[in-house]
């Protein structure tokens, strides 16, 4: 019986690691996966150490990836003349399940925030900058609407567009200081549509 408390609070303790997870709730998770059969146990545990191991960033988009080289980035089938801009590999996630857009995308790893001390060189500010030759004719900025992400998709536009390329931003339409990640497919998809030059 010892042993079976203690596997209990230790498994809890690191349920109650994860964001968003209070005591309570990691406790549920903890009594959940110890009265399912071991195979959840073990299918799950194997799961989370794959991830860890494997995951990369994609070379092209630094999105994260299996392979070097992410399928969006491989499928041939995308329109390689626009890339968009995004803060978070989350926010690809979202665009995504539109199934509306059928370009690339570039994956900064964060925003600019002087007030966090990140400036563009923490960002893959330079990769993006590399992608920029040839085909590409239109780049997104389709950062969050907050300071952070306007700062950022300024800073971008200024780099870029005296490369000749035509760059947009997301229309208004998603809430200011809201999160890309948690807008609704609709009001994606019309910041995605109504998208303004910059
Ligand atoms: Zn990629």
């Amino acid at each position: 019986m010892a042993y079976q408390v203690t596997s209990l609070s230790r498994l809890a303790e690191q349920f109650a690691r994860l964001p968003n997870v209070g005591r309570k709730t990691a406790q549920r998770y903890a009594f959940y996966v110890l009265s399912q059969p071991p195979e959840f146990a073990r299918a799950f545990a194997e799961a989370l150490l794959d991830s860890s191991g494997s995951i990369k960033r994609c070379s092209v988009c630094q999105n994260l990836s299996d392979e070097p080289v992410c399928s969006i980035c491989q499928n041939q089938a995308r329109d390689r003349s626009i890339i968009c801009v995004v803060a978070d590999p989350r926010d690809v996630i979202a665009f995504e399940r539109l199934r509306e857009y059928n370009g690339l995308y570039h994956v900064l790893h964060g925003l600019i925030s002087p007030m966090e001390g990140v400036g563009p060189e923490q960002l893959t500010v330079k990769e993006l900058l590399s992608r920029l030759t040839g085909e590409v004719k239109e780049v997104v900025m389709a950062t969050n609407p907050t300071v952070e992400g306007e700062a950022t998709a300024m800073y971008l536009s200024r780099l870029i567009k005296p490369m000749g390329l035509k760059v947009s931003r997301l229309a208004y339409g998603l809430p200011a200081g809201g999160n890309l990640e948690y807008a609704d497919d609709i009001t994606l998809c019309r910041a995605l549509e109504g998208r303004n030059e910059m």
